[in-house]
């Protein structure tokens, strides 16, 4: 069985990707940092509908504790590899620059940005043994275009999409993939607090999205079916970009 890791697994889009992933066939590491209950359900929706899963928790930012977990994993399970991982987790904390406080400012660079290096590093080894691997960064519409009052969110994402291009180059001739997928707005706890009646109307498909369709684009990137297509970013936002 292929695993596939899957960072902020617990909630919003990271679980909808890990249930479509498990229904795929993988064997999902449910990756979260604080939310038990939410991570236990999302183990129980995809043991529920026959799909194999283990929760693996561990804070992304932290690079230690990334270290360790995924160290102890791998030696616990020689043999078997990640296939897959879906570099999900992220934070916001928004505000216009000028009030941005220092923690304002790394711990979204910390979580969004330096949780990719940290997390991804230690699964390429075993990507290139197995000549096989698929890297999927979540990254957002502010990181292509730059929102006003995310500059710390902005530049974290834009971090991961330029990381992306240059790790895709690295790693093509080894036949495995990096993409990134850019959502815009999409229905989860970090949107809560937006008003989508009022913003939908600069949408043209006149809603927000649901994590179930991004999950579908990265079920994609995933599977085979994606082979050729490396070093891309690929918005889902009803429309919404540029
Ligand atoms: P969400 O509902 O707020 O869920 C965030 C997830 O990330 C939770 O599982 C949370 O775990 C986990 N997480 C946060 N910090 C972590 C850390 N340090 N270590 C490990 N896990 C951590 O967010 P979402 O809306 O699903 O967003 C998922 C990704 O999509 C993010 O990268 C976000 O930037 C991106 N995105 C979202 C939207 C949108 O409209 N929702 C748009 C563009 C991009 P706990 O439950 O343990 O806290």
């Amino acid at each position: 069985m292929k695993f596939a890791l899957v960072t902020g697994a617990s909630r919003g889009i990271g679980r909808a990707v890990s249930l479509k992933l498990a229904s795929d066939g993988f064997s999902v590491l449910i990756n979260y940092k604080s939310n038990d209950s939410e991570a236990f359900e999302t183990l129980r929706l995809i043991k529920e509908s026959g799909g194999e899963a283990f929760l693996l928790k561990f804070d992304v930012s932290d690079k230690t504790q990334v270290t360790e977990s995924l160290g102890k994993w791998l030696l616990e399970h020689e043999g078997d590899y990640i296939d897959v991982v879906v570099n999900n987790a992220g934070i916001r904390k928004d505000n216009l620059m000028f009030f941005m406080s220092d923690d304002d400012w790394s711990s979204v660079i910390d979580t969004n940005l330096n949780s990719f290096f940290y997390v991804t590093r230690h699964l390429i080894k075993d990507m290139v043994m197995n000549k096989h691997g698929r890297i999927i960064n979540v990254v957002s519409l502010s990181g292509l275009k730059g929102l006003p009052g995310q500059a710390n969110y902005s530049a974290s994402k834009a971090g991961v999409i330029g990381a992306t291009k240059a790790l895709a180059q690295e790693l093509g001739k080894k036949n495995i993939t990096v993409n990134a997928v850019a959502p815009g707005f999409i229905k989860t706890e970090m949107t809560d607090g937006l008003n989508e009646k009022e913003l939908k109307s600069m949408i043209p498909l006149n809603r927000f999205g649901e994590s179930s369709e991004v999950a579908e684009l990265v079920g994609f990137l995933a599977s085979d079916k994606a082979s050729y297509i490396t070093g891309q970013v690929i918005s889902i936002n009803g429309g919404l970009y540029s």
